[in-house]
């Protein structure tokens, strides 16, 4: 087949008001919209779409894919590598590319990726501040809605109140339900400027949770300290997940030379790409570890991040953003035709159409576009 040609990209943005906000618990100020910024790439007959959080740095620089062969995906990454350097995150634009790439090739992209089945077991991953009380209800009720794993949140400074909460969740819910916990201290936003924990915190808390049998502690550090997660992993003989606020795969790569991570969290719309995440794959298993991806955003962000879970992830569980009523299905997947569901299992079956599989409802989306 001879060269299929990029004819242009355009990026379009959309928001949807959050009434009432949404108040995650890594973000001390209360959501009152999901923002997507949502790529379409024109190669002659096809149409590719990926999607994600803003993209405030392509703008100008389409022109280093027009005319360009879409399935030369290594220059492709290259260059938005090159550009990510500069102008911030670019993956969107990569996730288009595949799903273009998937629909030449005329397959569902976790099929083109190299899977053998289009399904991928969700763990419902929460999100909402409440009291402690409201969130043992909420989940509780998640639990009860089939999801064979939850996970749940850390986030007040007195940490022996959240294992307090960790435990009455396990009480409630049994030991039937896997529970990961996220203590979200790898990275933070704009101006919260507290610390992550120290190691000797972090190995207090990752005790507890092995107690509760808790299936992993995720972001118990500072991302950028792999000998410390190393030594976290050691000496707690907890499960300790993180990568997620990975700006490069490099800094996964040296997770792996550190021995930093049991499982490997990077998200293919966010923090590296598709192509590296498929390359990665392979040496998370081999260091016998797991790749498992962040997902949080969009309906976009997560639909990308299932193909290539499906495609590649040697984990039993995926990352299903779902903290209703502040996080619904509906809500997250806005952007989509319809919401990913899991099944009474905790199964999300994936399209068997070419590409992602989805066909946007552009007309539909018009009413809440804000740019681009
Ligand atoms: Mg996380």
């Amino acid at each position: 087949m001879g060269a299929i040609r990029i004819d242009r990209i355009e990026l379009r943005q959309y928001s949807l008001p959050f009434e009432p906000p949404f108040h995650a618990a890594w973000d001390p100020a209360p959501r009152r919209s999901l923002d997507a910024t949502v790529v379409r790439i024109v190669a002659g007959e096809y149409e590719g779409v990926g999607g994600g959080g803003p993209l405030p740095g392509f703008a100008g620089n389409e022109h280093l894919f027009a005319g360009e062969d879409v399935r030369d995906i290594e220059r492709h990454v290259a260059v938005l590598e090159n550009l990510q350097f500069l102008h911030g995150k670019m993956w969107p634009i990569e996730v288009a590319l595949w799903d273009l790439i998937a629909k030449i090739d005329g397959l569902p992209l976790w099929r083109r990726l190299g899977g053998a089945e289009g399904r991928v077991r969700a763990y419902a991953s929460t999100g909402s501040r409440g009291t402690v009380d409201e969130r043992i209800e909420r989940a509780c009720r998640i639990a009860g809605e089939g999801y064979p794993a939850i996970k749940l949140r850390m986030y007040e400074d007195d940490v022996g109140a959240e294992i307090a909460f960790v435990r009455a969740v396990r009480e409630a819910v049994g030991d039937e339900v896997e529970l990961m916990v996220d203590a979200n201290q790898g990275w933070r936003l704009g101006g919260d400027t507290r610390r992550p924990w120290s190691l000797e915190t972090a190995e207090a808390v990752a005790r507890e949770l092995n107690e509760l049998g808790v299936y992993w502690l995720e972001e118990p550090l500072g991302r950028h300290d792999y000998a410390g997660l190393a030594e976290l992993r050691m000496r707690s003989g907890l499960r300790i997940a993180g990568g997620e606020g990975a700006c490069e795969a490099v800094e996964l790569e040296e997770c792996l030379r550190h021995g930093s991570l049991d499982v490997y969290q990077q998200d293919v719309a966010w923090n590296v790409g598709v192509l590296r995440t498929v390359e990665l794959a392979p040496k998370i298993a081999a260091a016998g570890a797991m790749y498992t991806p962040h997902t949080w955003g969009n309906g976009l962000v997560l639909l990308a991040n299932l193909h290539v879970a499906a495609a590649v992830s040697n984990a039993p569980y995926v990352e299903f953003p779902y903290d209703p009523p502040e996080f619904s299905l509906e809500r997250r997947d806005y952007v989509l035709p319809a919401p990913l569901r899991a099944d009474a299992d905790g199964y999300v079956q994936l399209p068997e159409g070419p590409g992602l599989g989805v066909e946007l409802d552009w007309e539909a989306l018009e009413e809440l576009r804000t740019g681009g």
